[in-house]
């Protein structure tokens, strides 16, 4: 089976927050910026897959358009991970990490699902064993820079069922007054790399003492894993969304003091770099996959097929905001803080072609 046809879309979907839209982004945040994949082979299979795009997506798209997507075509459909790695090597001199990672990413998306659907299984079932068919989700709230909003959305997600909410507040005050309304759920920070070394050191103190979770990108640049390690110790520590590829995962175990490693499926390379980084911990007691996945369209599916082949008991990101429509009819939401894992071939749903036409950015 053969590749014979590669094309990428942009979309933006706009959505609410019930905040000021403006947080740890370079500029208001108010829509989804998605680049969708889709590949179809000569049998007529259509696979889809999504390549991170938060305020990047033309420079993605480009990419995608200009260099990664006519590699694809003609490729035989065999094993994703042997058609990613030619891929990699073949861009190696555009950069590692970043713009073309997150194509790439997007690209064995779409390969796992064609393999999935010409296997008749969900690519979790490609993956490994399939271990659940449902799992706690965590309410990822946006920042709100706001105590008295903060809290009143954290009161609502624990209210709608959720037992896990994170925040991505930065100061002591939203970060106490959302603590003060959890009724008993669980609470994880993440403060996207913004604190220097000293602050990073008092407030590790301080959420260890409330029992937080986790800490998730204490410090700039996210790749300083020996900073990471000298705040280990204080509250557990989480970090991944930024790291590319397996390789960058490698160096963060071998320095150590992470406890959640939190590969994105959009970023990291897909799901055949997700899979590397899930066997190098296998077996280990003292770290956790915990995936990031802010997002709604194939990434939020592939998401949750790798979560159904972890081991351990693992917690789903949901971005806690209301877009103005969904990719897909029929997208599982969290309900009572609890989301299922579609067991439909390949990722298990296909994306709906009017959304497309109606939210395409041209
Ligand atoms: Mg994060």
């Amino acid at each position: 089976m053969k590749i014979v046809a590669a094309e990428s879309f942009r979309l933006a979907i706009p959505f609410s927050d019930g905040g000021r839209g403006e947080g740890m982004t370079p500029s208001v945040w108010n829509r989804l910026d998605m680049v969708l994949v889709r590949l179809e082979t000569d049998s007529g299979l259509v696979g889809w897959g999504e390549a991170f795009a938060y305020f990047c997506a033309g420079a993605v798209k480009a990419m995608l358009d200009e260099t990664v997507l006519p590699l694809v075509i003609g490729c035989e459909l065999s094993d994703p991970v042997v058609i990613s790695d030619q891929l990699q090597r073949r861009l190696n001199l555009f950069g590692r990490y970043g713009i073309t990672i997150f194509a790439l990413s997007g690209v064995d998306i779409a390969l796992w699902d064609l393999l999935g659907k010409s296997e008749g299984v969900p690519v979790s079932a490609l993956l490994g064993q399939r271990c659940r068919d449902s799992l706690p989700a965590y309410a990822s709230l946006v920042r709100y820079g706001h105590a008295e909003t903060a809290a009143r959305f954290t009161r609502q997600a624990v209210a709608e069922g959720y037992r896990y909410v994170k925040l991505h507040e930065v100061t002591r005050p939203e970060i106490a007054a959302c603590h003060a309304v959890l009724d008993g759920a669980a609470l994880m920070v993440d403060v996207n790399c913004s604190w220097s070394a000293d602050e990073a050191r008092s407030m590790a103190n301080w959420l260890g003492e409330i029992g937080t979770l986790w800490l998730e990108e204490p410090t700039f640049p996210p790749e300083d894993f020996e900073q990471l390690r000298e705040l280990s110790g204080r509250v557990a520590l989480s970090c991944g969304e930024n790291l590319c590829t397996a390789w960058q995962f490698r160096s963060l175990i071998e320095v150590g003091g992470v406890r959640y490693l939190q590969p994105s499926v959009t970023k990291v390379g897909g799901f055949s770099e997700t899979a590397r980084v899930i066997a190098m911990v296998a077996g280990r007691e003292d770290i956790t996959i915990m995936p990031h996945s802010p997002y709604f369209g194939p990434g939020y599916l592939a998401t949750l097929q790798i979560c159904a082949v972890l081991p351990q008991e693992h917690l789903f990101e949901f971005l806690y905001v209301w877009p103005e429509a969904q990719l897909y009819r029929s997208l599982p939401q969290p309900e009572k803080g609890v989301i299922r894992v579609p067991d439909g071939p390949g990722l298990g749903l296909d994306p709906d072609p009017e959304i497309i036409q109606r939210y395409q950015v041209r």
